[in-house]
């Protein structure tokens, strides 16, 4: 089981991995935006997936 946490705006995937970290804790690393388009991020608007498999 994969988990993902995908960019709401843009589709990137910020994280992804087999353990499943606190959101807030993924987003403080990327200083709460998005490395790809740099939006603003909160953990309200993130959507977390998880990848069967
Ligand atoms: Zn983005």
């Amino acid at each position: 089981m994969v988990f993902e946490i995908v960019c709401p705006k843009c589709g990137e995937v910020v994280y992804s991995g087999s353990e499943l970290k606190p959101l807030g804790k993924v987003l403080k690393e990327y200083d709460y935006s998005c490395p790809k388009c740099g939006v603003k991020l909160s953990s309200e608007d993130f959507e977390i997936e998880i990848v069967e498999g």
